[in-house]
């Protein structure tokens, strides 16, 4: 846990900006009773919502409320905190929060009461990142992967995985001290084991870390083809109409252009390279080049066709030029003019679906499709919203215990390993965490949380 960290009391409005019936201003700091006898007249009861009159310097009133005191440790951050709940106007808020800064508080800085809680260890870093996910949730499964992480499941499995590699370690530092001999086979057989089960287990949870991280980023694809198949029909539809979707302005058309859907509120962030080929124009080459940046960015490619032409050279020639890893999905478009059947094929990693863009038929099988390559779960799917950060960590404990497996069992390397993946593991809680990261976490936070 970090070192010294300060005491002093912090308040911020902690709604948000605008008129609305009720506003809050939170108050914490190490002992609030005085602070709140100033303020109310005198301090309420413990966790009992409490109707009080906010006063000034004078004793004027500055707004009539409920104040809801929290002492410490039973608290939002573990210290005391007291909550000013006033009327929702920027004024009045400005007012009781300028009595506040008159009392001796100063103005919180962002997420500095969350820092607070993981400083006080109410919540581990997982937890307080799971905080700002769910204020930042943009779609509903976002919001309950973000809670899932909040409410400490993600914490759990990490510390669980923390826990058996202490295991593992004990096992393993206890016979570095005796010749290869004298080890009992069947230890060497479980550490074997342990090893195997562990490398497992994190291998399942960067899995449901990669599923989850789809919710915040969405999934990138690239929308491609020849010129009249179909690709803004296609995007219209996939969108629904009661998604605006935002056009491309007149004279841009060569750009690729981005626009975002939601299927299943995993936001799809679709790029529209319209006309990817070979040009002596300088501008519309400018626009070219740009769509191939995106496609080396995306996830996936929708190749789209007309299903009457089928497949062409210049189609083939783009895919040809594809980053290896971006398997094509291929869209066979207008089936109602070619009297094929909706369907969509998995074949391998690539996948063919016939659909209509105009009537709508096979449209759901794309939509499978997208989901199913965004790593989407239906509800009750078991993915965390894990960060880019928490899945380095994972994806450095996954190379630590690959090496270790390489390793002669009894090595110091070995031991090496092990200690190595468990403080990769240890930062994504937060049990060993440098101060600077600390900083960077919270400050993304808005002020008041
Ligand atoms: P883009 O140039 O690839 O974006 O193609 P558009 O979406 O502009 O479509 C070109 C033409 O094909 C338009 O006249 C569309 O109405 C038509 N079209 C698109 N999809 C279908 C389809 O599934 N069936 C039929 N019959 N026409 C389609």
């Amino acid at each position: 846990m970090a070192g010294s960290f300060d005491t002093d009391i912090i308040a911020a409005v902690a709604t948000a900006q605008g008129r609305a019936g009720i506003g809050i201003v939170r108050v914490s700091g190490k002992d609030l009773s005085h602070f709140a006898t100033q303020l109310l007249g005198t301090a309420p009861p413990a966790r009992l919502a409490t109707r009080a009159t906010f006063r000034g310097a004078k004793g004027e009133p500055i707004d009539d409320g409920i104040a809801l005191f929290f002492p410490a440790p039973a608290s939002y951050t573990g210290e005391d905190v007291l909550e000013l709940h006033g009327h929702g106007g920027r004024v009045v808020l400005q007012m009781v929060l300028g009595r506040c800064l008159e009392l001796g508080a100063r103005l919180a800085g962002p997420g500095e009461f969350t820092r607070r809680a993981f400083l006080n260890e109410k919540l581990d870093l997982a937890q307080a990142e799971g905080v700002a996910d769910l204020i930042e949730a943009a779609t509903e499964a976002a919001a309950r992967c973000a809670l899932r992480s909040l409410r400490g499941e993600f914490s759990s499995l990490i510390r669980d995985l923390g826990r058996q590699l202490v295991e593992l370690r004990a096992l393993v530092e206890a016979t570095l001290d005796f010749p290869e001999e004298e080890i009992d086979p069947l230890d060497r057989e479980d550490a074997r084991r342990r090893l195997a089960s562990l490398r497992r287990e994190t291998a399942r949870a960067l899995a449901r870390g990669r599923a989850g991280s789809v919710l915040r980023n969405g999934l990138h694809v690239v929308l491609a083809g020849q010129p009249n198949v179909g690709k803004s029909s296609l995007l219209n539809r996939l969108a629904g109409e009661d998604l605006a979707i935002v056009t491309a302005i007149p004279g841009t058309t060569r750009d690729a252009v981005r626009q975002t859907i939601q299927l299943e509120g995993v936001p799809i962030n679709v790029v529209d390279t319209a006309g990817l080929r070979d040009t002596h124009d300088a501008v519309e080459a400018i626009g070219i080049a740009r769509a191939w940046e995106a496609i080396e960015q995306a996830d996936a490619m929708l190749m789209v066709v007309d299903a009457r032409e089928g497949v062409t050279a210049a189609d083939v020639a783009i895919v040809e030029r594809l980053p290896n890893r971006l398997r094509p999905v291929t869209i066979f478009n207008k089936i109602d003019l070619s009297g094929d059947a909706p369907r969509a094929e998995e074949k391998g990693k690539d996948w063919s679906i016939y659909l209509s863009a105009k009537t709508g038929e096979g449209i759901d099988g794309l939509r499978e499709a997208l989901l199913k390559l965004a790593g989407w779960q239906p509800e009750g799917g078991d993915v965390f919203m894990a960060r880019e950060r928490h899945l380095l960590a994972l994806e450095r404990v996954a190379e630590a215990l690959k090496r270790a497996a390489e390793t002669a069992l009894r090595t110091e390397l070995f031991a090496e390993e092990l200690r190595l993946a468990q403080k990769e593991l240890g930062s994504i809680t937060g049990e060993v965490t440098a101060d600077d990261l600390l900083g960077q976490i919270f400050a993304r936070f808005c002020v008041g949380k």
